[in-house]
């Protein structure tokens, strides 16, 4: 088959590229690499076995549809300027997208296969050629609870989010970096210990992000000693798009007769990679903790249930720990004072691999074995 590969440069796009050579996946196509920036450039994958050496057009529709699979992890203004063009231009080939712009259209089919392999294969055998990666917050929490959706056993949930810097993309890491630097430059100076001033130091930090040359050109607003409870767009009733979500894509990849209902606010913290979500799930049934202990695990191989202890939970549940594994630590797992069907739940995981890049290349394999 014929791969083309778009925005392979971006963060996405490097962590789908390191996963799909550490599985060989270049052994079964011929690919091209697109850029919007370089065309008729080399790029870095010239050892690979069949590879294009030439960057191609990533605007050049008549390139593109000499493809068989495209991938793009370009971004949506890409996707929204290529895509029906494309479309339109007749082709035919498989289309698979890291961004949201067509996420919820009625052809597009939302990849999660360890959730919803049932879902991908339907809309295989039906024809459907548009395969869309979900958003990274659900796509991590179905990854942690999906023992629990699946077998439906979830009757709502909240999830109140924790979402990384790198979620924004390059830039916004690092500008976080350099409103860090901003920020200690200025305060810590020569001395080692400011313990018995402290506060004036805080009162200090927080004078310091309101100064004109502060950096915050892309967050808008510090999230260095700070954060931001809202992220994406507005959608003008009070819900941000990113927390609109969680309940439509949620139920989508699901492929939910009834809707499950979930809701929550999103927030943007100043963790460098991965995201992370405090769950209040009400149960349909006053489940034993033990029984939904053994469903979360039984679920799939990268679901990890921590022990709810301090020691597992501060050392398992954080982004440094998930930070480059495609394993999902979910702990915290209590019944709460509301009662026996009230769960309390926390996840976390990297937002670039199960989150972005790996439903993508798997999504690669399932077209290999589909086709064969
Ligand atoms: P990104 O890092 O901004 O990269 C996107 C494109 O920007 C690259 O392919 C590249 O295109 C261009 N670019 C310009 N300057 C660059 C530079 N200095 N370094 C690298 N690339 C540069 O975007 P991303 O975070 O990977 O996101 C891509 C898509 O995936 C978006 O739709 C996003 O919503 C979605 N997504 C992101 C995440 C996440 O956590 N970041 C998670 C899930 C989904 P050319 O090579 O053609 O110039």
């Amino acid at each position: 088959m014929k791969l083309g590969i778009v925005g392979w440069r971006g963060m996405v796009g490097q962590v789908l590229m390191e996963r799909m050579s550490a599985e060989g996946d270049f052994d079964f196509f011929e690919t091209s690499f697109f850029s919007t920036s370089n065309a008729g450039g080399s790029h870095p994958f010239k050892h690979l076995k069949n590879a294009n050496p030439v960057l191609q057009d990533a605007y050049n529709t008549k390139e593109l549809a000499l493809m068989d699979v495209i991938v793009t992890c370009q971004g949506g203004d890409y996707t929204k300027a290529v895509f029906k063009n494309l479309r339109d231009l007749g082709f035919k080939g498989y289309w698979i997208d890291a961004a949201s712009a067509i996420r919820m259209e009625e052809n597009s089919t939302i990849i999660l296969d360890p959730v919803n392999m049932s879902v991908i294969k339907s809309a295989l055998l039906a024809g459907k050629k548009d395969f869309i990666g979900g958003n990274c917050t659900v796509s991590l929490m179905l990854m942690a609870l999906g023992g629990l959706f699946t077998q439906g056993h979830i009757e709502w949930m909240t999830s109140q989010t924790y979402q990384a810097a790198s979620g924004g993309g390059a830039r916004h890491m690092n500008e976080l970096l350099q409103q860090m630097k901003y920020i200690t430059d200025r305060v810590l100076g020569a001395e080692a210990n400011l313990s018995d001033k402290i506060l004036s130091v805080e009162k200090n930090v927080t004078t310091l992000m309101g100064h004109n040359d502060f950096p915050k050109e892309n967050f808008g607003q510090s999230l260095a000693c700070n954060l931001i409870p809202w992220i994406d767009s507005d959608l003008g009733n009070g819900q941000s798009r990113e927390e609109w979500k969680a309940s439509a894509e949620g139920n989508k990849i699901l492929g939910t007769k009834s809707i499950i209902p979930i809701d929550g606010t999103c927030v943007r913290v100043s963790s460098m990679r991965c995201h992370a979500q405090a769950l209040t799930i009400k149960l349909k049934s006053a489940i034993p903790l033990d029984e939904i202990e053994g469903l979360l695990a039984a679920h799939n191989p990268w679901v990890m249930v921590v022990p709810n202890n301090k020691t597992e939970s501060i050392k398992y549940l954080t982004p440094e720990f998930a930070s480059g594994k495609l394993t999902v630590p979910v702990g915290r797992l209590r019944k709460l004072e509301m009662g026996d069907h009230y769960l309390n739940a926390f996840t976390v995981g990297d937002q670039l691999l199960w989150g972005a890049a790996e439903p993508l290349r798997r999504m690669l394999k399932i077209l290999i074995d589909f086709k064969s």
